[in-house]
C-alpha cells in the first residue's frame, strides 16, 4: 500500500476509506512484525472527523466556535445575526396575531403564512471578518506578506522578517507556522514555502500565517544562535525588558503566537545530527494529544519541550503546538521536505482548512518514551543503520574506530525500537550521543507508565529528563 494517498472522495467515503485503511495491516508490513506495534494501529487509526475533535456539529457551527483572532472573540455579535433576530421576533409576532383570529376567518392564504412562519429559521452563516495583524488588516480571500520589525536597539536583529498570511473568505482557524527560529535549520523554511503558495484564500476555511525565517540574522550567518550567540528556542515567551533575545522572543510572541489558535514550530536536528520527520508534543496534554493525531502518517514522539522553547510557551497559553523535526541542519533534504508537507496537507485538510491535493491516510507510529544511545570510545563513527530503521536489541547500529590504533567498538542496540535520529558519520568523541531510539511498546500501556513516571517526577528530576534530550528542537 502506498504511503501517500491521493484521495478525491466524499466525506462519508472518506470515513469508511480511513477505517479501512485504519484495519488494513499496513502499518504492520512497514514495520515488520511487532506484536506491539501491531496493536497500535488499533489505537491510533487515522481521524474519522475533519473539523474539530470531540464534536459532531454542522461544520458551519464548528467553523464559527473556531473562527477568528482570540482576541476578538469576545466580540458583539455580527450585524447579519442582529438583523436575523430581528426578523424571527417579528415572525413571532405575526404568528401570534393571526392565532388571535377566529377559526372561521382563516383563509387558505393564511393557513400557509402559519405554515410558513412556523417553519424554523434559516441557520446563520457566519462572515469572516479581516485579519488585525502587525498594524494591518488584510481581507478575506487576501494572500499578503506582512513585516514584523521586531523593535531592537540592536541593528543586527532589527531587519524586517517576512510573515505570509492567506486569509480564507470563510471563517475557520488560525493556524501558525514558523520556521529557522534556528537560523542554520532549511527545511521547514522550505516547506512553507510550497505549502503557503498553493493554498487558495478564496476557497480557505480559516487562516495560515507563515514565518518563514524567523531568526532572519542567524540565518544570513548560516548559524543556530542570535547575533549573541543566544538560543532563540530558549527565550519564549520572552520579555520587553531582557536581554536581546527575550525581547525579540516576547516581540513575536505577543504580536504574532498570541493570535494563533494551533501551531506548528519546524526544525531539524542540531550539530551535525539528522531527523527522521517526527513531530513532537506533549502527549500528555489533551489538546496537544488531540492536535498530534491530525498530521497523518508521520512519527509521532513524545517529550515535553523544554523551558523557553515557543511550543511549550504556546501551550502555557492555551495554543496547541507540535515541533516538527525533518532532516539536519544546513542542508534541504528534498524527502524530509516532502514529507512535512505531506503531514502539514493532511493537517489543513483534518481543521477543515483546505482540502489536501495529498491525504495521508497510513496510521501513526506513536513513540511514548526514547533514548539516546552513546559511543563508548573516540574516533571514527561508520553507521551501518539508517533514520527509520527497526533495531532489535544486540544488533549493531555503528561502530567508532581509533583511526592510529585501529581498535574499534560497536554501538549495540540495548532495545528493540526504531532510529528515529542519529549522528552523520564523523570524529566523534568517548560519550557522543549517537543514535536517538523509540522504544516500541504498545501505545497505550506505555502512555499509562509515562503519565504516571512523569507525575512521580519532582521538577528537577523532569529538568534532567530535558536537559538528557540531546537533540531539542
Ligand atoms: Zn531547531
Amino acid at each position: 500500500m502506498p504511503r501517500f494517498c491521493r484521495q478525491s472522495f466524499t466525506l462519508s467515503g472518506l470515513s469508511f476509506l480511513l477505517f479501512v485503511t485504519a484495519v488494513s495491516p499496513a502499518y504492520a508490513t512497514e514495520l515488520a512484525d511487532e506484536e506491539d506495534i501491531a496493536s497500535s494501529v488499533v489505537e491510533y487509526p487515522v481521524h474519522r472527523e475533519l473539523v474539530q475533535p470531540g464534536t459532531d456539529q454542522p461544520e458551519v457551527v464548528n467553523k464559527d466556535i473556531i473562527s477568528q483572532d482570540p482576541a476578538q472573540r469576545e466580540e458583539k455579535p455580527q450585524e447579519s445575526e442582529i438583523i436575523s433576530a430581528e426578523v424571527i421576533s417579528a415572525e413571532v409576532i405575526s404568528a401570534e396575531v393571526i392565532s388571535e383570529e377566529t377559526e372561521s376567518s382563516v383563509t387558505e392564504d393564511t393557513e400557509n403564512l402559519i405554515e410558513k412562519n412556523s417553519n424554523p429559521p434559516l441557520p446563520v452563516i457566519p462572515q469572516q471578518t479581516p485579519l488585525q495583524l502587525l498594524g494591518k488588516e488584510v481581507q478575506p480571500g487576501a494572500f499578503v506578506a506582512l513585516q514584523w520589525s521586531p523593535e531592537q536597539s540592536f541593528q543586527s536583529i532589527n531587519t524586517p522578517v517576512p510573515v505570509l498570511v492567506a486569509h480564507g473568505a470563510k471563517p475557520g482557524p488560525i493556524m501558525c507556522l514558523t520556521a529557522a527560529i534556528h537560523g542554520d535549520e532549511l527545511n521547514g523554511i522550505e516547506m512553507i514555502r510550497r505549502l503557503i503558495y498553493q493554498l487558495e484564500p478564496k476557497n480557505m476555511n480559516g487562516t495560515v500565517i507563515g514565518i518563514p525565517i524567523v531568526n532572519l540574522d542567524g540565518f544570513r550567518r548560516g548559524s543556530r544562535y542570535l547575533a549573541d550567540r543566544r538560543d532563540l528556542n530558549r527565550h519564549f515567551p520572552g520579555s520587553p525588558k531582557g536581554s536581546a533575545a527575550d525581547r525579540m522572543a516576547y516581540s513575536l510572541f505577543h504580536n504574532i503566537i498570541r493570535h494563533c489558535e494551533y501551531l506548528v514550530d519546524l526544525h531539524t536536528g542540531s550539530l551535525k545530527r539528522t531527523n527522521l520527520p517526527q513531530i513532537r508534543g506533549d502527549l500528555g496534554n489533551e489538546k496537544v494529544f488531540e492536535f498530534s493525531r491530525h498530521f497523518g502518517g508521520i512519527t509521532v514522539l513524545h517529550g515535553i519541550g523544554a523551558d523557553g522553547t515557543l511550543r511549550q510557551a504556546a501551550e502555557e497559553i492555551g495554543i496547541p503546538a507540535i515541533t516538527l523535526e525533518a532532516g539536519g541542519p544546513n542542508q534541504l533534504d528534498n524527502t524530509s521536505v516532502d514529507e512535512g508537507v505531506n503531514a502539514i496537507e493532511t493537517l489543513l485538510q483534518n481543521l477543515g482548512i483546505q482540502p489536501a491535493l495529498r491525504f495521508w491516510a497510513a496510521p501513526q507510529p506513536v513513540f511514548y518514551q526514547s533514548h539516546w544511545l552513546r559511543s563508548d570510545q573516540g574516533g571514527i563513527l561508520i553507521s551501518a543503520v539508517e533514520l527509520g530503521d527497526k533495531v532489535r536489541k544486540g544488533d549493531v547500529l555503528g561502530r567508532v574506530t581509533d583511526p592510529v590504533t585501529n581498535t574499534g567498538s560497536n554501538i549495540v542496540a540495548t532495545f528493540n525500537g526504531r532510529i528515529l535520529g542519529m549522528a552523520l558519520n564523523q570524529v566523534v568523541q568517548t560519550g557522543f550521543a549517537v543514535y536517538h531510539v523509540g522504544v516500541e511498546k504498545e501505545p497505550k500501556k506505555m502512555k499509562a507508565e509515562v503519565v504516571v513516571e512523569e507525575e512521580k517526577k519532582s521538577p528537577q528530576e523532569q529538568q534532567m529528563l530535558m536537559d538528557n534530550n540531546i537533540d531539542q528542537e
